[in-house]
Order: C-alpha cells, then structure tokens, then sequence
C-alpha cells in the first residue's frame, strides 16, 4: 500500500513559515532605512531612466517603488542605511536628479517585498493633462516656519485645504484645515471645480503628506483663477512636523509604507469604527475578500476576531472566506506612494 502523508501537518509547517517567519524576517530586514523622494523634471526618455534606476536600485538592494512620467520621479525605497546613501549621492550627481528634498525615515518601516519601478503618465495620479497643468505653475512654497508663523498670525481670508484622501486626514490634520470627502487624489480636481465659490479671494494654504501632490494641485486651482493666493507648504506635513511636531498638526500622519501611520502629537482626531470611542488605529478586515482599512479599538478588534462587521466575523468563523494572513495588517498599503 502506497504512504500517503497527511497534508495538514506540513502544510502547518509551511504556512507557519510563510505567515510567521518570513515576514518577521522581512520587518527585521527592513528595520533600518526608508527614503522617500519626488522632483518634478522633464525627463526626455523615461525609459532609459527606468533601466538606469532598476540597475541601481537593485545593485543596492533597495526595495520599493519608483514612479516615472515625462513630468519626472516620485519614488519610496528601502534598505540599509549605507545603500540609502549611496542611492542619494549618485542621484544627486545624476544631471536630472541634484537638490532632492530627500525624506529619510528609520526604523521597522520597510514591507516592500520587492522592487517595483514603473512608467506613468503623470508621477501622482491627478488626472489632468501634465502638459496643461505642471508643478511650475504651482502655487507659492512656504518653510515650515513661515507655514507656522501663518498659523500663529492666522488671517481671518486664510483657507487650509488638505489635499490627501479621506482616509488619511481622518486621523491627522492641521488645526482648521477642510478636509475633503475624496477617496483618490484624482477626485481633487472634481472637488475643487464643485466647491470653486470657497477659494473666491481667499488665502488658500493647501498641503498634503510630502508634498508631491500639491505641486500640481496648487497649479489647478491657481488656473482657476479665483484665489488671491496660493501656497503650498514646503516637503508637506513631513517636514512640518519635523521642526514642529506639538504644532498646528493634530494626531497621526497617514503613510504609504508599513507603518501605516506615525503619531505625531497625541491628540486622537477618529473614533472606533464599531464602538466609537476616541481611537486612530487602523486594521485591515481578517476577511481577506473584504480586506477593509478601518479603525478599531483593542477590544472590538478582539471581540470581532479583527474583522470590521459582524457579517465578516460570522463569515470568518464558518470559514466561508479565505483569512487575511497575520502580521501583514499593512500589506494593502506598502509600496503605493502618493
Ligand atoms: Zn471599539
Ligand atoms: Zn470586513
């Protein structure tokens, strides 16, 4: 009689490598240095960019993703710190790429499996014709410091316009600022074309995490021709919060890597989702068909086996849905830079 081995013994054992193991590994990996960057440049040959960064950024072993468009680079890699830093200087040395604002972060803030390099029409989807609209006709750029002494001074005419998605201002924002009901960046320009008649002869401040998005957001509704003025807040929340992190930024600043969010000051902006008391921790759904980003307090997320409604628990618990692997809570947003 031929043996035929039980699947489910090893199988535990490869699942508990894979789900266990491997990505304690990679978080250990990547606990050293992340570097997130964007320039706006006219880049001729996109293409040849590409080759040149994957050979580069491979060389190095750096992990993440690069976004390349005519209109330039927008990109978040991770690594060692001594890769990091060779990856900068032979960028600043790249006749294209001298005098980034690079923003280096340390810590368990890696999560990218891989790297990723790609070709887009624009660096940050927007939507909107890179020709018409570029960072060059962007509104006026502000230090962190004159940022803080606008706020400090705060002109009864002064707008504060978040241009991130809903998501991400919901647990973390400057003091005052509107914070638009957008899932997607590329929902801003619809946004602000419907709600036009605010901006009319107003200071309008607008920012978002580091700043790549409001290069061409400030351009569009600079176009539009009906604010008095138009900034934008140099390197965004990011370099904000550096200089001033008990500032006018309220809570946890969303971001596009493992951490998912950083605390900023400890003010809680967002509630619990199903109980809603004052919280802003985000999970995914343990039902990986629903796979929903959504805020929970330690309790909920206990006495809901970590999914977001009692639908998803009931179908987790009569395994009628696959379940989302363990330790990979941030999965859905790693490598995606806005
Ligand atoms: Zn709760
Ligand atoms: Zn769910």
């Amino acid at each position: 009689m031929q043996h035929v081995s039980t699947p489910s013994y090893p199988y535990a054992i490869l699942k508990f490598i894979k789900y266990r193991l491997k990505p304690l590994y990679s978080v250990q990996k990547n606990m050293e240095t992340l570097v997130l960057f964007y320039k706006y440049v006219d880049i001729q040959y996109p293409h040849q960019i590409l080759k040149w960064q994957k050979t580069t950024a491979t060389d190095l072993g750096l992990k993440g993703r690069i976004i390349l468009a005519h209109e330039g680079i927008n990109g978040i890699l991770s690594g060692s710190k001594e890769s990091v830093d060779q990856y900068i200087q032979l960028m600043n040395e790249h006749e294209l790429f001298g005098g980034i604002d690079f923003k280096i972060s340390t810590g368990a803030c890696g999560y990218h499996p891989r790297l990723r390099i790609v070709i887009k029409d624009e660096i940050v989807h927007f939507g909107v014709d890179t020709t018409k609209i570029t960072a060059k006709m962007g509104g006026k750029h502000l230090t962190p410091e004159q940022t803080h002494a606008l706020f400090e001074n705060k002109p009864d005419d002064l707008i504060i316009l978040d241009t991130r998605n809903d998501y991400e201002s919901k647990i973390g924002t400057f003091k005052d600022a509107i914070t638009p009901d957008i899932r997607n960046f590329r929902d801003l320009p619809e946004y602000l074309d419907n709600n036009i008649d605010q901006f009319k002869d107003k200071k309008v401040l607008m920012f978002c995490t580091g700043g790549v998005r409001c290069e061409r957001a400030t351009a569009y509704l600079k176009e539009k021709d009906v604010a008095q003025e138009v900034y934008q807040i140099e390197g965004g929340i990011e370099r904000y919060v550096k200089k001033f992190p008990d500032g006018f930024f309220r809570g946890k600043n969303y971001v596009f890597d493992g951490r998912v969010s950083v605390r900023i000051n400890n003010d809680i902006l967002a509630n619990c989702e199903l109980c809603s008391v004052a919280c802003d921790d985000y999970n995914n759904c343990m039902n990986a068909s629903c796979n929903k980003q959504f805020i929970a307090c330690t309790p909920c997320a206990q006495k809901y086996n970590g999914t977001c409604c009692t639908k998803c628990m009931e179908l987790v618990e009569q395994k009628l849905v696959p379940i989302r692997p363990p330790f990979k809570k941030a999965e859905v947003n790693s490598c995606s830079v806005k």
